[in-house]
């Protein structure tokens, strides 16, 4: 038995077959790193998140038409186009797990952060390479206009769920403060408000370990997280990636970073305290080794999930089993 609602099952459950998701990076910028110059939150080095496909050929890219080159808040090489990264992620998927059917997954950065003009023009190019189960968008709660939510909602279909990715990482506006979010907790409930009155699926994203906070602060994440009626959680341990401020203040000793019992101690707790129903995307997050300071030792994600289901069949807990209380 699942200790927790796992997105491959529910993938299968929806989709009669596994999904498999092809990361893009469209160009996009970030408004909280370009707005005063300070870096925007506190644990970001500017890289956003990559495919792994992606990765490889870091020092190889191409210019795209979608992005300028020219925002200082961005610190990836210059990008293949749209459509190669999307022939690119495909048949990595397919040489790799025989992958049939896919999902298309706007990754790094706000990728809502453009003229609504520029997001249909790259949205569309996206969308017209192929048939997808899923139209995944990652984003900030600030960064999500009325006339955007009715872009992304317009492209649903039967066949084809829309996903927005909202980064909440805290429950509290007092740590959302101290990491420089740039944005509070009501923020994010309006917009998850929002996209459910569109038709369009919640994924919220989490940290474990910020500074300052412990049990009665992922207690309050995970009841925002149940009050907005996310659909998906992406919960991490807290990552100290190099040239951050998060990094000079654990070089300061004023952050640590949480060993593997602790997050295995907390990600628990999260999973007990969410609804059942809710998807569980990720629990293990993989920073590069030479972006990462700490936490150093730390099991890979197949052995840390392991770990986390081991714990809690020994322990007879299971999500959602403190939900509501
Ligand atoms: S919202 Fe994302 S890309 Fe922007 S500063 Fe924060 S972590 Fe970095």
């Amino acid at each position: 038995m699942e200790r927790w609602r796992s997105y491959r099952s529910y993938l299968e459950e929806r989709f009669h077959a596994p999904v498999y998701r092809i990361g893009i990076d469209g160009g996009f910028s970030c408004p909280n790193r370009d707005k005063d110059g300070r870096g925007g939150c506190s644990f970001c080095d500017g890289t956003g998140a990559v495919a792994v496909y992606h990765r490889q050929s870091e020092s190889g890219f191409h210019h795209d038409s979608a992005y300028d080159g020219s925002t200082a808040s961005r610190l990836l090489p210059r990008l293949d186009s749209i459509e190669s990264q999307i022939e690119r992620g495909r048949e990595f998927l397919i040489r790799r797990y025989g992958a049939e059917m896919f999902s298309l997954y706007f990754q790094s950065f706000t990728n809502t952060y453009d003229s609504i003009g520029n997001l249909e023009r790259i949205y569309g190019r996206a969308l017209s390479t192929g048939c997808y189960a899923e139209f995944i968008v990652s984003t900030r709660p600030d960064s999500l206009p009325d006339d955007v939510i009715a872009l992304l909602s317009s492209y649903r279909t039967d066949d084809m769920d829309i996903w927005v990715e909202l980064g909440l990482q805290s429950g509290s506006d007092e740590t959302l403060r101290r990491i420089g979010r740039g944005h509070d907790v009501a923020s994010y409930i309006d917009a998850a408000e929002r996209l459910h009155r569109a038709g369009i699926n919640v994924s919220t994203h989490i940290i474990i370990g910020l500074p300052g906070e412990g049990r009665e602060d992922y207690e309050r994440t995970a009841k925002v997280v149940g009050a907005a009626g996310s659909e998906g959680v992406k919960i991490h341990n807290l990552h100290i990636a190099g040239g951050t401020r998060m990094a000079d203040e654990y070089l300061e000793g004023l952050v640590t970073a949480s060993s593997e019992e602790r997050y295995l101690e907390d990600a628990e707790l999260v999973l007990r305290l969410l609804s059942p129903d809710t998807i569980i995307q990720r629990l293990v997050c993989e920073t590069p080794a030479h972006r990462l300071i700490a936490p150093r030792s730390f099991p890979d994600k197949s052995r840390f999930l392991s770990h986390l289901k081991a714990r809690m069949e020994r322990r007879g807990t299971r999500q959602g089993d403190l939900y509501g209380c």
